[in-house]
């Protein structure tokens, strides 16, 4: 008898327990929905995470390329619409040459030549803009396709993906392996970090290249925005900085103060004209801490949607999507004309493995590279 009363309390336990595991699972899988994407070019089937809060907030991530398809945010009525650039279905990223939404690996921007020495040994890249090696090269992280999975941690929505980069690839020495998770928070933030281990030394430099547009007009230009950055790397004719630290001050690069994008972008400038407009890194103040700071506020004057940029990188590369020019057609077949999106992407300075005064962007085996970006929304 006594043994029946033990034995009905532990099953009554073990159910107890049983449904509120399956109810804590469901209640982080209402959170996140996984749909189908498309399938790959190898034949491999992608699939689109949706990440959603009870602010209202929704952020689609696929991962072919790490790629941020959506970030859904309220304007200040409550008007929810997608704030980014890409295409509607997986083969407009597939044939993609602009990098919306991507995952950018193993190195964020350029590197001169697509050449770098690590150790007495020169290793040669993929040279895939003109003369010199671009956001990863001719396959880039922005065309693998990741392996996704949802972490079962507590805490806010997370979708951690995966990808191994072998060594020699594009031209890197050694296997890499690089996680990256894109965390939704209920306080409007998208935090993506990342981390990645090798077995050689090398080289690595990620960021995202997710562009913006807050607002409802062809360009970015009335976007005001604050870049919290003295100084910024200023570039030769192939974009790639010359190695000064140059002072903002008295320059259309002063973007201590928010300032619309517009407002100087095509001064006589000899900067931005190398660039065809904003297209360089500005060095974070406090950047060399490997601590999160604020790097940027970009706000929309008519909708009233804005964003903050936190960061453990050094720099921010600010791209005013100078090389746009309509001939893309994206979301609803919208056609994406010159300087109708921008980005922020986060990242140790371009071509530094060819600039011993700038940030190392070496990793050593044993080593752990790890990077922390915040995208923060909200109305004013
Ligand atoms: C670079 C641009 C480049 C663009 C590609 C940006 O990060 O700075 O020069 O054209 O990516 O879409």
């Amino acid at each position: 008898m006594k043994r029946g009363i033990g034995t009905a309390m532990l099953l009554l336990v073990l159910a107890l327990v049983g449904a509120s595991v399956r109810s804590e699972e469901a209640g982080k899988m209402k959170n996140i929905r996984k749909v189908e994407f498309g399938t790959s070019e190898d034949g491999k089937k992608v699939d689109l995470y949706i990440l959603t809060n009870k602010s209202g907030m929704e952020v689609s991530i696929t991962n072919f390329g790490g790629t941020v398809v959506a970030i859904k945010v309220p304007d200040r009525k409550g008007k929810v619409t997608d704030i980014t650039l890409g295409y509607d279905s997986l083969d407009g990223y597939l044939s993609d040459k602009s990098y919306f939404g991507a995952t950018i690996g193993r190195y964020g921007n350029r590197i001169a030549h697509g050449e770098f020495t690590l150790k007495g040994v020169k290793y040669t890249l993929a040279r895939n803009n003109g003369e010199n090696h671009l956001h990863g090269g001719i396959k880039g992280f922005n065309k693998a396709l990741w392996t996704a999975e949802k972490t079962s941690s507590s805490g806010p929505t997370s979708l951690r993906l995966r990808h191994v980069s072998k060594d020699g690839e594009e031209g890197y020495p050694g296997n890499l392996t690089v996680q990256v998770t894109f965390t939704l928070t209920e306080r409007n933030e998208l935090k993506i970090d990342y981390s990645a281990i090798t077995d050689k030394e090398t080289v690595v430099n990620l960021t995202n290249h997710t562009y913006f547009n807050l607002g409802e007009t062809d360009t970015i230009l009335e976007h005001e925005l604050m870049l919290k950055a003295s100084h910024y790397t200023p570039v030769d004719a192939g974009l790639i900085p010359t190695g000064e630290l140059r002072d903002v001050k008295g320059s259309p690069f002063d973007f201590l103060k928010p300032t619309a994008i517009g407002a100087r972008i095509d001064q006589d400038d000899e900067q931005l004209k190398l660039g065809k407009g904003y297209d360089h890194n500005w060095v974070v103040d406090g950047g060399s801490e490997k601590k999160l700071k604020l790097a940027a506020t970009a706000y929309e004057p008519k909708t009233g949607r804005a964003f903050e940029v936190w960061t453990t990188e050094p720099g921010i590369q600010f791209y005013s999507g100078n090389f746009l020019d309509g001939t893309v057609h994206g979301k609803g077949g919208k056609a994406y004309p010159r300087r109708s999106g921008f980005c922020l992407e986060t990242q140790h300075f371009p071509d530094s493995p060819n600039h011993p005064n700038f940030p190392s962007t070496v990793l050593m085996p044993g080593a752990k590279y790890y990077s922390e970006t915040i995208y923060k929304f909200f109305t004013k």
